[in-house]
This record gives C-alpha cells, sequence and structure tokens, in this order.
C-alpha cells in the first residue's frame, strides 16, 4: 500500500471511529446526566469527596476497569488495558465542590448547605466516566492504556490533590506518555471546545509585605517612621515591575488587594502589612518578578529608615501550559466531533493544578463552553447561580475518548 492510502485509510479509520462513538455516547447520554446530578445533590469539599470517590469507583469496576482508591485521600485511579501495544493515556477529572450555597432551582439542587458545584467538577467527573464507558466498550480497539484520574480538592490551591497524586505515583507504573483534562465554562456558547498551545492559564502567587516602623505622635512625624507613609510609597513602587521592570510582552498582573495598619487618626502605628497577589504566564518571569517584589520593598523600606520581611506562599499552583505541537493535533482531533465547534482561546489569569501533570507529561487542557441562554447557563463559573447545560456532556465524554483512541495509537 503506498503511503497516500495508508493515509486515506487511517482518516477512514478515524471518521468511522468518531461517528460510532457518537453513536454509542447516545446509549450513555441519561447515565452520565444521571451521574452528574446524583454529584451535584450530594457535592463535597475538597479533599471530603467521599461519596464522589465510592461512586466513581463502583462505576469503573461495573465497566471492568481496575480502580485504585485513597489516593492523595479520596483521589481514585482507574486503569484499562488496550488490546494492543500503544501508549499510556491519561485523562483526568477533578471532583470537588465549592463553599458556596447554590441559588439554582433544579430537582437535583445541592442537599448541602453552603456548599455547591459551582464549577462543574460534577459534570467533569460524569463525562470521564462517559468516556470509560465508551473506552470500556470498545477496549478491543484501544491501543495502549488508558488511565483515568479523579482527583480531589483542585479548588485548594497550593494544598490541590494533583501534587499528592503524583507523589502517589500516578503518573509513572506505567509511564504517562499523554496527560489531557478539560474545564466546562460559560463564557464559550454550548458546544464550543476552546483551547491553545503554550500557557493558557496563570500562575497565581500571594505575597505577604511587612513594613516595620516606628510609631509616634500624629503631629510628629519626623520623630517616627511611619509605615503607612512607608506602605504607600511600596505600593506605588511595585507598580513600577510591571511598568518598568518586567518585558511588556510578557503578560503579568501585580495588585496590592490588601493594606492593614493603624487604630486611631492621631497615632502613627508601629507596622503595616500589605498583602496581594501577582499573576504570570512564564516561569522565568514569575521567578525574576518575585526577586524583584523582594528587592523594590526592601529598598524602599531601607530608604525611609523601615524594614521589612516579604513572604511569598509556597506551593501555589505553576503555569498551566499546553505543549504547542499536541494542541494543534487535539484542535485537529476536536473539529471532527459532529455538533461541536472548536475555537483557539486567549490565556486567562485563572490558575489550575493540572498544570502540576503537564510538569511531568506533554498534554493539553481544554475548555468546553456550556453557555446557554435560554437555559440560564449565563453565569460565570464559582457563581451561585452557575448552571451547565447538560446537552454538551456527551460531547465532553466523546472528546476524552477520542484522544485517547488517537493518542493510544501515536
Ligand atoms: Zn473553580
Ligand atoms: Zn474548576
Amino acid at each position: 500500500m503506498c503511503a497516500r492510502e495508508a493515509m486515506l485509510k487511517q482518516e477512514e479509520q478515524k471518521r468511522r471511529l468518531v461517528s460510532h462513538l457518537l453513536r454509542e455516547v447516545g446509549k450513555y447520554e441519561s447515565e452520565i446526566i444521571r451521574i452528574r446530578r446524583q454529584i451535584h445533590s450530594n457535592p463535597e469539599l475538597a479533599y471530603m469527596e467521599k461519596d464522589t470517590a465510592r461512586l466513581v469507583a463502583s462505576q469503573l469496576e461495573s465497566l471492568g476497569i481496575k480502580a485504585v482508591t485513597g489516593i492523595a485521600g479520596t483521589g481514585v485511579l482507574g486503569i484499562l488495558e488496550g488490546s494492543s501495544r500503544g501508549k499510556v493515556v491519561a485523562l483526568r477529572a477533578d471532583m470537588d465542590a465549592l463553599p458556596v450555597e447554590e441559588n439554582v432551582n433544579v430537582p437535583f439542587k445541592s442537599r448541602k448547605k453552603g456548599v455547591m458545584h459551582a464549577c462543574g467538577h460534577d459534570a467533569h467527573v460524569a463525562m470521564l466516566l462517559g468516556a470509560a464507558m465508551l473506552l470500556a466498550e470498545n477496549k478491543q480497539n484501544l491501543c495502549g492504556a488508558v488511565k483515568f484520574f479523579f482527583q480531589p480538592a483542585e479548588e485548594e490551591g497550593g494544598r490541590g490533590g494533583a501534587k499528592p497524586m503524583i507523589e502517589a505515583g500516578v503518573m509513572s507504573k506505567p509511564k504517562v506518555d499523554y496527560v489531557f483534562g478539560l474545564h466546562v465554562v460559560t463564557n464559550y456558547p454550548s458546544g464550543v471546545f476552546a483551547l491553545r498551545g503554550g500557557p493558557v492559564m496563570a500562575a497565581p502567587d500571594t505575597f505577604k509585605i511587612r513594613i516595620y516602623g516606628k510609631g509616634g505622635h500624629g503631629s510628629e512625624p519626623h520623630k517616627t517612621i511611619d509605615p503607612i507613609y512607608v506602605s504607600s510609597q511600596v505600593i506605588n513602587a511595585l507598580q513600577g515591575i510591571s511598568a518598568r521592570m518586567i518585558d511588556q510582552t510578557q503578560p503579568f498582573a501585580i495588585s496590592v488587594c490588601s493594606l492593614h495598619a493603624g487604630s486611631k487618626h492621631n497615632i502613627i502605628p508601629d507596622e503595616s502589612i500589605l498583602e496581594g497577589t501577582m499573576r504570570t504566564f512564564d516561569e522565568k518571569v514569575r521567578s525574576r518578578a518575585k526577586r524583584y517584589v523582594t528587592r523594590v520593598s526592601d529598598a524602599i523600606c531601607r530608604a525611609f529608615g523601615a524594614r521589612c520581611e516579604t513572604e511569598f506562599k509556597t506551593e501555589t499552583y505553576p503555569v498551566t501550559s499546553n505543549n504547542s505541537k499536541l494542541a494543534v493535533k487535539v484542535a485537529r482531533s476536536l473539529k471532527e466531533i459532529s455538533g461541536t465547534h472548536t475555537v483557539e482561546c486567549d490565556p486567562i489569569l485563572g490558575a489550575e493544578d493540572f498544570s502540576r501533570f503537564l510538569q511531568k507529561a506533554p498534554g493539553v487542557y481544554y475548555f468546553l463552553g456550556t453557555g446557554n441562554k435560554k437555559k440560564g447557563c449565563v453565569y460565570p463559573n464559582h457563581s451561585a447561580r452557575f448552571k451547565v447545560d447538560e446537552d454538551v456532556l456527551k460531547y465532553g465524554a466523546v472528546s476524552l475518548a477520542k484522544l485517547a483512541f488517537e493518542f493510544g495509537s501515536d
């Protein structure tokens, strides 16, 4: 067979696989929605996803997929071996809910006061289980192996569940060749896949600057070292990092969001505390900017005779950076799913601990739009009115299964 014929045959096989998956998913759609609603009505906060993990494990086992529970506390790892040799593809869903009181009237509304699946992680779990159904049923066409990561505590910030899952060894034995994950968002219309190569979500850094001065009477500032005045100079100077010290072609944001000092209008206090956030898309820019924050605050404080301590929270999420070559392939693959539309997205300043998996293996993190005005799916993630358009769950499940089939035989 000549190269062109082989290519055409491969294309034909791919086309057949997509239409097969889309037909098959119809069979599972109501089950995927049922699972999502069950999880939605019983949301569990970070590292407390016990019922969700139990449900995940029993679903995987009913499909003949080996499930390991108790990973990183409440995480679940599923492993499905294909029928021939190939690559190991990991698919990830996060499972945790948020401390939000649900304000959506649906029959499957949260039964827990003050806890809600306001970021759509219930949909992520259901879609990944849907992908597991498709993959298990078509195991004879699967090369390599698929690892299913059901991760706890994505919303936890520094202590997110991806890191302890990696430490528990999910990326090795067998070693993961590719890793994929998706997130539902209402800022794209239903059925739109959005992705980009390179950095897609920011690294969020939190800093605290304690400024030590010398308190005294408000009428005699020359006998004091006024930490409030010094703070104002530090806040000004920090903006100089953005304006004059960081390459202007690099996205960078720094904001001081809290300033605490003083107790009365005529007392100059001894100290003040500034807290803020910094967002970057490049690890080099990130570490440089952290050094600048420390250096600038220190120098400004010393100039006025004050002293300061600057600390950054450790263990914050890294930049979520998609492999550029893979992103092109993934976009091509998603475009083949009829009923959907694929677009290139801009980077966003939110953060994700899927970034930690991407540091261990090449992969892609992509978004699935669930925005639908008619159904009231218009409020952003984390809103008490956040609502997922369930009609897109099947597309998410197909996309994950499709990536596992295609990259398994890569
Ligand atoms: Zn979230
Ligand atoms: Zn989320």
